[in-house]
């Protein structure tokens, strides 16, 4: 089987993929594999790793074998593959015994360039068999991490693709894809897929186009309901931290009149199949969901990512927020921090299951880590200085103290003193013996008679009433602001009692000020120019895609991403040579669609006369 040899790399991103220019990374992987080099590329979500095998795959010789660990992803895929004109298929347990061998027979007479395979497979005689008579000349890893231990998405399956390579007649040339990389991870990369001596790229793991915030609501339901009334017809997730959590919001969203559905590991196998799809396919525009969703989705057009409790550490917020704007276009990821989060965390984190692969040092070991990483998570959600700089410092990249692009670069703060609120806080803590939450401090202060209040007598105080005229939601970001800054600590999971420490003392002692920032405003995103979205052409245009991806029985970004219909509205192409420099449009698409998307800009332009 000949590989497009006489086009040139870039001659194939053009006819194929419709781009012009290789992304950041990109061609240096494309320029080791076609030397003949393996290559591990460590690259953010939507930075756009498929491309970098994809391109070689193209133009070597013989098959390009793609493991990758999830079933929905390589159907996606190999749907979006076809619909530029890339003969490739995928092998999986999705399909029946007749359509496997139909697929492997295909395969074995060279009809594909490209064929996606799950780990489980690699094991299979059937496939091992019609491989042995194939020229496999580059195998791509995908989610290569999966081979890691370390990492929380370790697949056992995964630890086979070694010896299969070695099993093949020639060896293929291995490049191997991730986005997620500690050292430990990368090392297992390396030795457990035995890679020779790897071309290594790492690109930043900045995504320019996301909106970082981080918001602290008094009641996130409402916050919540607001942040989605905002986002009117915008496709976006929504990811709480227990099933129970999910249920609650899904049923509070759709009573609200929103499109919504749900994911959890709760679900039938078939009800999460179907509302992943309903999701996928534009039909539900919010999908609200545990972690156990996401993995495999590539859904290009998620324009928001909501957080409505905070992860258990960077690694998952990053991987889960990412998960917006993969077409590059702006997208917002904003996180709902309470301090009772923190709690829900750290039960996660020492109830997690022992893996009982590790002996009980590696177990501990693995454990006192995840703590680590959990208090840089707290770390990020409390921060008052540049989001994104705590992130990628995290992730040990050089960052600028000032992206202007997350909710602390763009709010407007005010220092003001509140020694004086605080020490009727702390004084409050103490007068109660340090017996209570932030709930019942609040109530004395505010001379509410609760039911705690009258049964311990708080009342009595000389600390009660002594805040009468602050709105509890202000009472409770105080005692947040003096948690924050080591003032008072919470002691005891579950219905955790304050205590004042030893700081919080001097402060009661008079010997020590307060001072907080106080957020004037706080934006959750950039505005966008109205031109370029939710105009009348970016309209029509995406009702159009809508008509092919039903017609075709595919998710609509497989027919053209949200990037492509925005840049079409740019530049308002006419005729068949000015379709053709839309980005994302390659050869098989401006033969597919071309006609009908520039009527619908002609009819457009004449509208506008
Ligand atoms: P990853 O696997 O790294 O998360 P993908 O391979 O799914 O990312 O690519 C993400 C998006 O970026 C896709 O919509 C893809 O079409 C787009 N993309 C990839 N390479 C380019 C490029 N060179 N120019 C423009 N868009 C690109
Ligand atoms: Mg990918």
């Amino acid at each position: 089987m000949q590989g497009d040899r006489l086009l040139n790399k870039n001659e194939i991103l053009e006819r194929y993929f419709g781009f012009r220019t290789f992304r950041r990374g990109q061609e240096e992987i494309v320029d080791s594999l076609l030397s003949g080099r393996d290559a591990l590329a460590i690259m953010p979500t939507g930075a756009g790793k498929s491309l970098c095998y994809q391109v070689p795959a193209l133009m070597m010789d013989g098959v390009t074998l793609v493991i990758s660990p999830l079933i929905s992803l390589m159907k996606d895929q190999v749907n979006a593959l076809t619909a530029q004109g890339v003969r490739a298929a995928y092998l999986n347990r999705s399909l029946t015994d007749a359509q496997f061998d139909k697929a492997l027979s295909n395969m074995a007479a060279g009809v594909y360039k490209i064929v996606y395979v799950a780990p489980e497979r690699l094991k299979s005689v059937r496939f091992l068999n019609a491989v042995k008579r194939l020229h496999i000349s580059l195998v791509a890893v995908d989610e290569a991490h999966c081979v890691s231990q370390w990492g929380q998405d370790f697949r056992p399956n995964y630890l086979n693709i070694a010896a299969f390579i070695e099993g093949l007649p020639i060896r293929p040339i291995i490049g191997a894809f991730t986005a997620t990389a500690t050292p430990e991870v990368k090392g297992d990369i390396v030795r457990l897929l035995r890679l020779e001596q790897p071309k290594e790229v790492t690109t930043g793991f900045d995504r320019p186009n996301l909106f970082f915030s981080v918001l602290r609501p008094h009641q996130k339901s409402r916050e919540l309901l607001r942040l989605i009334e905002q986002r009117r017809d915008k496709n976006g997730i929504v990811y709480c931290s227990t099933r129970k959590r999910v249920e609650e919001v899904c049923d509070l969203l759709c009573r609200e009149g929103f499109s919504a559905t749900r994911y959890h590991a709760g679900l039938t196998d078939e009800e999460r199949r179907q509302n992943q799809d309903d999701f996928v396919y534009d039909r539900k525009r919010i999908m609200v969901a545990t972690n156990a969703f996401g993995m495999g989705i590539d859904k290009s057009d998620v324009r928001f990512v909501i957080h409505y409790n905070m992860p258990k550490n960077l690694e998952s917020y990053y991987q889960e927020a990412g998960r917006a704007g993969r077409d590059g276009e702006e997208a917002d990821c904003i996180l709902l921090f309470g301090m009772q989060d923190i709690d829900t965390a750290e039960f996660f984190v020492d109830h997690a299951e022992r893996n009982p692969e590790l002996t009980d040092e590696q177990n501990e070991a693995f454990l006192q880590k995840e703590r680590e990483r959990l208090g840089h998570m707290i770390a990020y959600c409390k921060t008052k200085d540049c989001l994104r700089a705590n992130m990628l410092r995290y992730f040990g990249e050089e960052s600028s103290d000032h992206c202007g692009k997350c909710s602390n670069c763009l709010s407007t703060f005010e220092t003001v003193d509140v020694t004086v609120d605080a020490q009727k806080v702390l004084s409050c803590v103490v007068r109660t013996g340090e017996r209570f939450g932030a709930q019942v401090i609040c109530d004395v202060l505010r001379g509410k008679e609760s039911q705690w209040v009258r049964s311990f007598r708080l009342n009595k105080l000389s600390t009660f009433d002594i805040l009468h005229e602050v709105r509890p939601k202000k009472i409770k970001e105080l005692i947040d602001e003096l948690e924050d800054q080591g003032l008072l600590e919470r002691i005891g999971a579950g219905k955790p009692t304050l205590r004042v420490t030893d700081s919080g003392w001097l402060v009661l002692k008079g010997k020590l000020n307060v001072q907080a920032r106080e957020a004037l405003t706080v934006k959750t995103t950039v505005t966008e120019p109205a031109e370029f979205s939710g105009g009348e052409l970016f309209e029509a245009l995406r009702s159009l895609r809508a008509e092919f991806a039903a017609k075709r029985g595919v998710p609509a970004f497989v027919i053209f991403s949200d990037a492509t219909l925005r840049d079409m509205c740019r530049r308002k192409p006419v005729t068949p040579a000015e379709f053709n420099q839309v980005s994302g449009v390659g050869e098989k698409k401006q033969k597919l669609y071309g006609e009908r998307f520039i009527e619908v800009i002609k009819a457009y332009m004449q509208d506008q006369k």
